[in-house]
């Protein structure tokens, strides 16, 4: 063989190569890669985020926290509480600010404007059961962050938009569409688990996945869902198809990514070339 070949087979992948990390953007919407000031020798730290456990893996020899920032943060000094072993310490970040475009949309259909007082009813029940699944939390060492576009087309309504819905102003944006046409397939970006699904007033057909240590993703809009709860699946696995259930203009998927119960930008976890 080649000796130059069997050297890069050998070497191949670099051993300390770093972990596949989302973009580090610490502003609201964003997300906060922090070095913790624990040893790399020592076991993994637990860190805490507005009371919330978040994400830490071990890269290029030191522990880092991943800090997912919720769109309503106001830009300034945050703080992380981190337990390591016995030691309980806090670490100081900054959020900058971020300035997000506005959007105007037309809905047809009224009632997704101004919901009836039923509908509040199960605004509410719902916001609550979506709430909790963000907010779900398993102890994997190794999150797979590596993500592939979970559909093809191209990016349409970006994450974090002010948005109006028939000139009244609604929340912001909390994912990403896809333009993809009706019936298109929706995929795994990696490997999880399905952690629910269900049919929503605003998202339509569902599918909420858990990459572990409080990595969630969801799938909105769906015309059909072809997994079910507990379900492993991996990258590239078929979720379900684009859709226009619930409040959409048009087929397309809305794809939100969460970390430790934080709503982010998931453009800064997809490859530079598909953003
Ligand atoms: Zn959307």
């Amino acid at each position: 063989m080649n000796k130059l070949l069997l050297t890069f087979i050998l070497l191949w992948p670099p051993l300390s190569s770093a972990a596949a990390l989302p973009r580090s953007e610490p502003v609201p919407g964003g997300v906060a890669a922090i070095p913790l000031s624990v040893g790399e020798s020592n076991p993994a730290p637990a860190a805490y985020y507005n009371g919330q456990r978040v994400l830490v893996l071990r890269d290029q020899e030191r522990w880092l926290a991943l800090v997912g920032i919720p769109l309503s943060t106001k830009p300034g000094r945050q703080t992380l509480r981190v337990k390591s072993g016995a030691k309980t310490f806090t670490q100081r970040f900054t959020v900058q600010a971020k300035s997000y475009p506005s959007q105007h949309l037309t809905i047809t259909d009224k009632r997704k404007v101004t919901p009836s007082r039923e509908d509040l009813l199960r605004i509410e029940r719902e916001t609550g059961e979506i709430n909790a699944a963000l907010a779900t939390w398993s102890d994997t060492p190794d999150v797979e962050m590596d993500f592939i576009p979970p559909a093809g087309g191209p990016l349409s309504s970006a994450f974090g938009l002010r948005r109006f819905f028939n000139g009244e102003a609604r929340k912001p944006h909390s994912g990403l569409d896809f333009a993809a046409p009706l019936g298109a397939p929706v995929a795994a970006p990696a490997p999880g688990t399905v952690i629910r699904v269900g049919d929503y007033f605003f998202n339509g057909n569902t599918v909420f996945l858990s990459h572990g240590q409080g990595l969630v993703t969801l799938y909105s809009h769906l015309s059909r869902i072809d997994v079910r709860k507990g379900q492993h699946v991996q990258r590239g696995e078929t979720l379900g198809a684009v859709g226009m259930s619930g409040r959409a203009t048009g087929a397309h998927l809305h794809w939100g990514v969460s970390l430790n119960g934080a709503l982010v930008d998931p453009a800064l976890f997809l490859p530079e070339t598909a953003r």
